[in-house]
């Protein structure tokens, strides 16, 4: 291991090609979610689109929700993606069009397996806690699993570890020992780092998958990168093991996966591979074929933005168009 410290390269629209690819801060940029709550959006961004299979993470509070509406997404589809919600603080009621209604509370784990199509809201319910505090993230399904039926599955408890003054959480994949009972249809993790004190610990990676690391609470040092609250650490592939140390109280999230192969065409709530699929996708969430209906939430599903003048293509795990 080298004690060097290498400062990170910033990516942002004008940047150069980054010589050192180990170790990239990605800041993040606030997106309106519903009519009432704004998140921090960490992938996709214009050079980096995916880690592992992971292509959307979404990093909402800690806000203040008490009186306040919180959450409130109304019914809208999803294609090709699996969905991970999972909350530090908070409450959330999912519903979805297999007829699935299930609240989480902190340290469990909804996931959504679109497959073909879902629709599904989510909403804090009327009593709810008084700070909301999470993370929304899809997983882009590879395409011999895509094509399936959708499903849902909530997970009451997922496994937990320590390694040092770490309480890590494995929510999706395997680390630290610990395998989550999540669906997933790639090699890849999401786990939560808790610090309950300062002391450096060194974590096991797989050498062939990527990662980036990101802070929801406090702040950190990892792979003697300092860390700030808001950003995306990118840290490529190749490496064996990662130091992080953080003070107490911080709480970081680790996303790892082998590098998602097939190009992808994402829009709106779709993940697929060609503009006629999602312009297909649209069309029939508008005209009420493929994605059912939620049933219960008080209002109207979301209509879908109106497509874009030029085609879509599709865009690599690096941003690059093919063709
Ligand atoms: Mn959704």
């Amino acid at each position: 291991m080298s004690e060097v410290r290498s400062a990170p390269a910033v990516y942002g629209g004008t940047a150069a090609t980054v010589a050192d690819p180990d170790s990239v801060l990605l800041p993040g940029h606030d997106v309106p979610l519903g009519r009432y709550t704004t998140v921090r959006r960490l992938l996709p961004q214009r050079r980096r689109r995916m880690v592992g299979a992971w292509c959307f993470v979404d990093h909402f509070g800690p806000d203040e929700v008490a009186g306040r509406p919180g959450m409130q997404v109304p019914p809208h589809p999803h294609t090709g993606l699996q969905t991970v919600s999972w909350l530090v603080d908070g409450e959330i009621l999912h519903r979805d069009s297999l007829g699935s209604l299930q609240t989480i509370v902190p340290g469990q784990l909804n996931l959504m397996t679109a497959g073909h199509g879902i629709a599904h809201s989510e909403e804090s319910p009327a009593d709810h806690p008084p700070v909301m505090h999470g993370l929304q993230l899809w997983v882009a399904m590879p395409d011999h699993a895509r094509h399936t039926g959708p499903s849902f599955d909530h997970h009451a408890a997922v496994p937990v570890v320590t390694v040092a003054d770490l309480t890590i959480t494995v929510v999706v994949g395997t680390f630290a020992g610990r395998r989550s009972p999540a669906t997933v249809h790639s090699p890849l993790v999401g786990a939560e780092l808790l610090a309950a004190g300062e002391a450096p610990a060194r974590l096991t990676l797989h050498p062939e998958f990527e990662y980036a690391v990101l802070v929801m609470a406090g702040s950190a040092e990892v792979a003697g990168v300092a860390l700030p609250p808001g950003s995306l650490l990118y840290l490529g592939r190749g490496r064996s093991d990662l130091d992080v140390r953080a003070p107490a109280g911080s709480r970081l999230f680790l996303l790892g996966g082998e590098p998602f192969a097939e190009p992808l065409v994402m829009w709106w709530n779709f993940v697929g591979r060609s503009h006629e699929e999602i312009a297909t996708a649209r069309a029939d969430w508008m005209e009420g074929r493929r994605f059912g209906t939620v049933s219960g939430y008080a209002g109207e599903p979301l209509p879908a933005p109106a497509m874009p003048t030029t085609r879509l293509k599709a865009r690599d795990r690096d941003g690059r168009t093919s063709g």
